[in-house]
């Protein structure tokens, strides 16, 4: 263990060295199967051939030159986003928390140019998880991420989970925007119950307020549709994207309504790093290969096939397992048995899962997994849970 880095991670005792597709392999050539992909990011599994030769060949170029100076690149990226989604603009960062923090400021810069200054405070629920700078753990809120690190900046106020009329009742003349994960990942693979994106987009038209969704684990192609958000028909007004839009490199997005940012004007907000020509080179590549409905069906179809094993794993060992949750390719298996355990135990099954919140066990495989390497991972899921119980 290396004591020089700061330990505020809890990290197991396994290094890798390479990566192909849905596998990692450790120096001595030891192949897990990545069913987390390092949490939704790598959406196209490792060393994806297309990507490898999207970054080399943008880095044989030109790797940074500042948002001082146009970037054909992200232009082309902005297009490719704008021209599928209910987005006017883009913004361009380097991860979830940046677009967190855009989001937040674009919101309360709207109310204040339409002259509605003390219209600050953003709705978010219990279990969010928008990032860990000040914005983001004061959006979530919980004792978890917020305790220490005091005062907390002002403006959320957290209420429960999909209890509409709570939502309404909190909505007053501060209130500026409601901020929703359309499926929680953190927070334990919880889905936004059937109509409630739908209801709150309503609640936030009838009382004139920004719905603000945060799709940083859920979007870019993980549940079967480019966005979350587009399953229940809705637009939302700003979104928050990162993790699998770079396809393992670093870049996130904060798409909005031209309304929507319309106090979003020149000098108001940057980043030095945001959208460089090899993070959006990547993001093209990335967009060009997901965003298509052969691509996105084929997403559906796995979630299809994972969900029956899954479920009947559950048949076979209802002591280790309670419940399956989730959609496309964002699964959660909410375990009877400590979370970790079953995480602890994959590694000896050499199957990679990721632990969430409300003791969950996340599958987030790329999304180009293949059919074999399905049946593979329910079979290194059997022998986890096999073991567990004989361990008993
Ligand atoms: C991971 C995540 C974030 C934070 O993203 P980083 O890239 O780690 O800053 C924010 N929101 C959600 C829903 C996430 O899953």
């Amino acid at each position: 263990m290396n004591t020089s880095i700061l330990p505020t991670y809890n990290r197991a005792p396994l290094a890798f060295e390479r990566g192909e597709g849905s596998w990692l392999f450790t120096k001595n050539g030891n192949g897990y199967l990545d069913m987390g992909a390092g949490i939704a990011v790598n959406a196209l599994g490792h060393s994806n051939s297309e990507l490898v030769d999207a970054l080399t060949s943008q880095a044989n170029k030109l790797w940074h030159v500042s948002n001082l100076y146009e970037i054909p690149e992200q232009q082309r990226l902005a297009e490719l986003l704008v021209d599928t989604t209910f987005a006017d603009n883009v913004f361009f960062t380097n991860s979830g928390t940046e677009s967190c923090e855009l989001a937040v400021k674009m919101v309360r810069k709207f109310w204040y140019e339409k002259g509605y200054g003390e219209r600050v405070e953003i709705i978010t629920f219990d279990g969010s998880f928008h990032g860990r700078s000040s914005a983001g753990i004061a959006a979530a809120g919980s004792e978890k991420l917020t305790k220490g690190f005091g005062p907390m900046l002002p403006g959320f106020v957290h209420l429960p989970w999909s209890n509409h009329d709570a939502i309404e009742a909190a909505i007053n003349e501060k209130t500026a925007a409601i901020l929703v994960e359309p499926i929680q990942g953190e927070g334990g693979i919880r889905l936004l119950p059937e109509q409630c994106l739908k209801g709150l987009r309503d609640l936030c038209d009838k009382h004139d307020i920004l719905l603000v969704v945060d799709e940083v684990q859920c979007g870019v192609g993980r549940t079967g549709r480019l966005f979350a958000h587009e399953w229940s028909g809705i637009e939302p007004d700003i979104a928050m994207v990162a993790k699998g839009i770079g396809g393992g490199f670093p870049l996130g997005a904060v798409l909005a309504k031209t309304s929507a940012a319309s106090g979003m004007t020149a000098g108001t907000h940057g980043s030095t790093y945001g959208g460089n020509p090899l993070a959006c080179s990547v993001g093209i590549k990335v967009l060009e290969i997901v965003n298509t409905p052969e691509f996105l069906n084929s997403v559906t179809e796995k979630s299809g096939l994972i969900t029956q094993g899954l479920l009947g794993l559950i048949d076979k060992y209802p002591d280790i397992f309670e419940e399956i949750r989730g959609t496309g390719l964002m699964l959660g298996i909410k375990c009877k048995c400590p979370n970790l355990d079953f995480v602890r135990e994959g590694y000896e099954k050499s199957i990679l899962t990721v632990p969430a919140s409300d003791n969950v066990v996340r599958l987030l495989p790329a999304l180009n997994i293949t059919i074999e390497e399905i049946n593979e991972a329910l079979s290194r899921l059997e022998q986890t849970a096999n073991s567990l119980r004989i361990a008993k």
